[in-house]
């Protein structure tokens, strides 16, 4: 029963056609587990799970685990997608044990639910506690490519595998993971698909029977005669008649469909992969149907950048998405391609306007033992950048004298086109070697908004995880960075979310520095993980300096659109000339109107 207010589609649970093998699975004794790569909403894959949950506290006896990524993430489908489903399907409302008596508050929680034959317990990966408590016939793991790969702050390791380690004893353990995927090669679901029979589910072109897959590169749309795409002409074409079918067909299509498994073996465990072409959701309103609304979703983040175009790929066509960063673009392509812009020189800076581009500044600076390399760094809407300035100063940050030079630099202001003066709102130092004179560096200058920051490198953690103990501290998870920056290096449209403009005076051993690292495959326990390596002979120092600057404009999550308003871009009026506020100690103050 799917609760009123959880569901699009409330009301006892009706499975569509592609999801009725998947729940008999559960009963075939050939099978032993489930692996679901489906994209996150259109195909109901949490309420498979949920579905399959609350029949087996119906039907079975023993333990069923529910991991989902993290604490929140467990205690949130707990409340929001695990209580109305039972309190409003009478049979197992019954049967679970509830709190109202406080005398009997030993049987359920949050995280636990007991009945008479079993209980459900409610982890999240990152808990080690959770994981290795009970010993279950059933285990259930949502969003995998959102685990962790070990277990923080344990031993024990990968959380897939403890989890399972819980049901070795059981003779009918069955288990099951699902998740939309990330990136290709690195994904945890993609891997343990791979290792199923891959299913997928094919239709039947009704023009000539031709039997396929619908991938994204079938479907197709007109364009309008000045070059406009026009969405509501999306249409599926077979691959082998070429026959257009609309929306209403391919619902139909899917309907009939049937699973195939593509890999070549018997497999234990199925696999079954599915994308939002599948859906048999009613159209949301005002579109012609779905494949209308994915055209422009698919346009929608194009415009958007890699960033966009990685969610719509992972989310929507549950593929893979390949970062194009693996052979980061040539130091003399990016060099050369500079020169021959002449876009701006960082020379002309302090005289000439910045670019109109610009909206925010960042500064990240690397610290070496006799020298700092900084950059400065220019953010515009999408996050398109303009490198400023880079500069080695030479000293030593133990030195006061040469931390009063430093912050005398980050003191700088820059003119732009508008009329206003643009200061650093945020300069993020690398406190890795010398942490106590970044310290008081960031002493010194306070208020200003300077931040120390310590990189990491892991492709599962947070881009930015600010410390908790130690104020004004930054963990950045460079990798991450990194990848988004060697991705961006490679967009060739200025105005396209995250494109790099450089100043034509730029020295070549800068982009050299910059493109020093690649990414490498190391396999641990038999899963792949990806890391960054500095290439031999190689330097890096401008490539830390601009991650750190990027992560710092990250940090602040700049409202794009506030600032033109406020730098009275695009036809608002010029904001009135106001006093310098001194910035909280807390929070940088964006920008300085001088
Ligand atoms: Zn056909």
């Amino acid at each position: 029963m799917l609760a009123r207010g959880t569901s699009s589609r409330p009301g006892p649970w009706r499975a569509w056609p592609f999801q009725v093998e998947i729940l008999d699975s559960i009963h075939d004794p050939n099978c032993s587990g489930l692996v679901i790569q489906f994209p996150s909403q259109c195909l109901g894959k949490s309420e498979l799970v949920n579905n399959v949950i609350g029949h087996s506290i119906d039907c079975d006896s023993g333990g069923i685990l529910m991991t989902l990524p993290n604490w929140s993430s467990a205690e949130n489908w707990s409340r929001t997608k695990l209580a109305p489903m039972l309190s409003s399907t009478v049979t197992i409302r019954d049967l679970i044990r509830t709190t109202q008596s406080k005398k009997d508050s030993g049987g359920t929680t949050i995280l636990l639910k007991t009945w008479a034959t079993g209980f459900l317990a409610i982890a999240g990966a990152n808990s080690p506690s959770g994981l290795a408590m009970f010993s279950c016939r059933l285990c259930c793991f949502d969003e995998i490519d959102r685990f962790p790969r070990s277990i923080p702050g344990s031993s024990e390791g990968d959380p897939i595998a403890v989890g399972l380690r819980r049901s070795e004893t059981f003779a009918d353990a069955f288990s099951i993971m699902t998740s939309s995927p990330t990136e290709r090669g690195v994904s945890r679901i993609e891997y343990e698909y791979s290792l199923t029979d891959q299913r997928k589910w094919f239709v039947a072109c009704p023009a000539c029977s031709h039997e396929f897959v619908m991938l994204w590169h079938h479907v197709v749309w007109d364009k309008g005669p000045a070059g406009e795409h026009l969405a509501r002409t999306a249409r599926i074409e077979c691959p082998e008649c070429h026959s257009r079918h609309d929306d209403a067909a391919r619902a139909e299509m899917v309907r009939r469909g049937r699973w195939i498994a593509t890999g070549l073996e018997f497999r234990r465990r199925r696999g079954y992969w599915g994308n939002c072409l599948m859906t048999l959701l009613p159209p949301k309103r005002s579109y012609s149907g779905h494949l209308e609304r994915l055209v422009e979703e698919f346009l929608a983040a194009k415009h958007g950048g890699v960033e966009t175009m990685r969610t719509f790929i992972n989310t929507q066509l549950a593929e893979t998405f390949e970062e194009e960063s693996e052979r980061p673009v040539p130091a003399e392509i990016l060099y050369n391609r500079a020169r021959e812009a002449g876009e701006y020189a960082q020379s002309d800076f302090p005289e000439k306007d910045i670019p109109a581009g610009v909206l925010m500044l960042s500064c990240g600076c690397d610290i070496q033992h006799d020298r700092v390399e900084l950059e400065v760094l220019g953010l515009g809407g999408g996050f398109e950048s303009w490198s400023i300035d880079y500069r080695v100063l030479l000293g030593s940050l133990e030195e006061a004298d040469f931390r009063r030079e430093l912050s005398q630099f980050l003191l700088r202001q820059y003119r732009h086109p508008s009329g206003h003066s643009l200061g650093l709102a945020i300069t993020l130092v690398d406190s890795g070697d010398k942490p106590q004179s970044v310290y008081q560096l960031i002493k010194e200058t306070a208020p200003r908004p300077v931040y120390a920051s310590k990189g990491f490198g892991s492709f599962n953690l947070p881009a930015i995880n600010p410390s908790r103990r130690v104020p004004r501290l930054l963990n950045l998870n460079v990798s991450v960075f990194k990848a988004q920056l060697y991705a961006r290096l490679g967009l060739v449209a200025p105005g396209q979310g995250g494109y790099c403009h450089f100043p034509s005076d730029r020295s070549l051993s800068y982009y050299e520095q910059l493109v020093s690292e690649r990414l490498v495959k190391r396999v641990n326990r038999g899963l792949v993980a990806k890391v960054f390596e500095l290439m031999e002979g190689r330097r890096n120092e401008s490539l830390d300096a601009r991650v750190m600057a990027q992560a710092g404009a990250e940090f602040l999550r700049p409202d794009f659109e506030a600032i033109k308003r406020r730098l009275g871009i695009e036809g608002a009026a010029p904001t009135k000339q106001r006093r310098a506020r001194p910035a909280s100690f807390w929070g940088p103050r964006g920008i300085a109107d001088v």
